[in-house]
């Protein structure tokens, strides 16, 4: 296990495991979906729920500076340390900077999509300290060497025969396709670990300015493990996880388990206030509180786009997504996929970085619909769309000129009548010269982003002759 983990990739971890994605993903997220719908229909509230939630965190994001600061207050009165980082390099190097004047050599960690945001685990290791992943699907990612498909199911893509098959050649084991054993082995693994290490690494679900309270929402005893057995515990977690008080938590722990995973509340609800009081009693000696920003302040100027901010990680976005459910987590090339990922990665790392994300979608608005906290996605992605079109305060348009002038064109024909009509004469054109058995085919740019996995129908003027005929019809029939 000492060896170095960098993130390989999906192209080159494809390599080694034979790939199932598409079908993997839609068994597992097919449960989630049936289960949310079940736990949903039991809470004749849930939209009154929804709503108070969705107004909380608004309220929040639009007061953030406030709860920041009580925050703080709180944590450092219980005799935490509070980090401010403003970038995710900020961020690893204050968590080296503890480990280092700890004289840590091997750390273990429990699910965080924060640490993932950071690539937390890379620089622990190149800074030559052994750092463990102990939730069972971020082991198992760790083990292959990828990042996440999923927010809450790390590795959702991979069935139990390709895990076994890992565990098989990482493990030098012969390990069995039983769910239940392949736990075990981890466990095994792990355990050593967990009695070794000098330090522990969590995320958090929320934190409770009222009380400078950590909020862990697991359903696997490790993140009790990491969080008290190591006498040093530092939690890496994102501004916006701040809420104002415990009434306020009452609402979202309704809203996180029954979202997720189909439960009512999730196997382990964990609140750390600071380190361990007294000699004998559990935690840590120190618990260090790294707050990220990482781009989430730039967030909170776009008034449409700071919506992002609400998002309490339940994955629900992701279950119903058909875009995500054919193309798997990886395609999104970001740290968080799912239509959550769409909106926060081109805002978090700029729409000349993520410009495609935004267009990963269909706006069927499924999401929207399951989002326990009412973010409007489908009219975020418009508006990251037009951002990336035309550029914005924060960055030039992403789009090459020859698309930009394009949709240009296109929205004139589209508002002028007259012009959309000539243009539908003139098309047809070009069909014979791009004519293969009834379909275009080997179209030029832009086109031929289409053409090149599929053929296109030939252009013609027929539509409003069709139309026409079609209602004549619709009258005859009705008389
Ligand atoms: S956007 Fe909504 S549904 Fe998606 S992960 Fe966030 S809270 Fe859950």
């Amino acid at each position: 296990m000492s060896e170095t983990h960098h993130y390989i990739g999906f192209e080159e971890y494809s390599k080694h495991v034979p790939q199932s994605i598409p079908l993997a993903v839609q068994q597992a997220t097919s449960r989630f979906v049936g289960g949310r719908a079940a736990r949903v229909a039991e809470l004749p509230q849930w939209e009154q729920l929804r709503q108070i939630g969705s107004d909380i965190r608004q309220h929040t994001i639009e007061n953030m500076d406030v709860y920041l600061t009580q925050l703080e207050q709180k944590v450092t009165s219980a005799g935490g340390h509070v980090h401010w980082a403003e970038t995710a390099e900020d961020a690893r190097e204050i968590v080296l900077q503890i480990a280092k004047e700890n004289k840590v050599k091997s750390v273990v960690k429990s699910k965080s999509m924060a640490t993932e945001e950071i690539e937390l685990n890379h620089a622990l290791e190149a800074a030559g300290i052994e750092s463990l992943e102990t939730d069972l699907g971020e082991y198992i990612i760790q083990l292959a060497r990828t990042g996440p498909s999923h927010i809450i199911v790390p590795a959702v893509h991979l069935k139990k025969e390709e895990i076994a098959a890992l565990f098989s050649e990482k493990l030098n084991i012969n390990a069995p396709t039983d769910p239940i054993e392949l736990a075990r082995i981890a466990r095994e693994v792990l355990r050593e670990k967990f009695l070794s290490a000098q330090m522990g690494i969590s995320g958090g679900n929320f934190l409770i300015a009222e009380t400078g309270t950590l909020v862990m929402v697991t359903n696997e005893g490790n993140g009790r493990m990491c969080t008290t057995m190591p006498d040093l515990h530092v939690a890496v977690v994102g501004i916006d996880k701040v809420i104002p008080d415990w009434e306020s938590l009452t609402v979202f722990l309704k809203l996180l388990a029954r979202s997720a995973t189909g439960q009512k509340l999730s196997t382990y609800t964990q609140f750390i206030t600071g380190p361990r009081r007294e000699e004998g009693e559990f935690g840590p000696k120190e618990f260090h509180l790294v707050l990220l920003d990482n781009g989430r302040s730039k967030i909170l100027r776009d008034p449409i786009g700071r919506d992002v901010l609400k998002c309490i990680r339940c994955g629900a976005c992701a279950n119903v997504c058909p875009v995500y459910k054919n193309v798997g987590g990886f395609a999104y090339g970001s740290f968080i996929s799912g239509p959550i990922g769409a909106i926060l990665t081109p805002q978090m790392n700029g729409t000349q970085a993520a410009r495609e994300l935004p267009y990963a979608s269909t706006l069927c608005g499924a999401c929207a619909d399951v989002c326990p906290v009412k973010i409007p996605i489908p009219t975020i992605l418009r508006h990251l769309r037009r951002r990336v079109a035309q550029g914005d305060e924060f960055s030039p348009p992403a789009m090459p000129v020859l698309i930009r002038t394009t949709a240009v064109f296109t929205s004139i024909a589209l508002a002028w009548n007259w012009v959309y009509r000539f243009g539908a004469q003139l098309l047809p054109i070009i069909n014979p010269f791009f004519r293969k058995n009834n379909w275009l085919s080997g179209m030029p740019y832009p086109l031929n982003r289409w053409t090149k996995v599929r053929p296109l129908p030939p252009f013609g003027a027929r539509f409003r002759r069709w139309w026409n005929v079609r209602s004549a019809k619709e009258k005859d029939s009705q008389r």
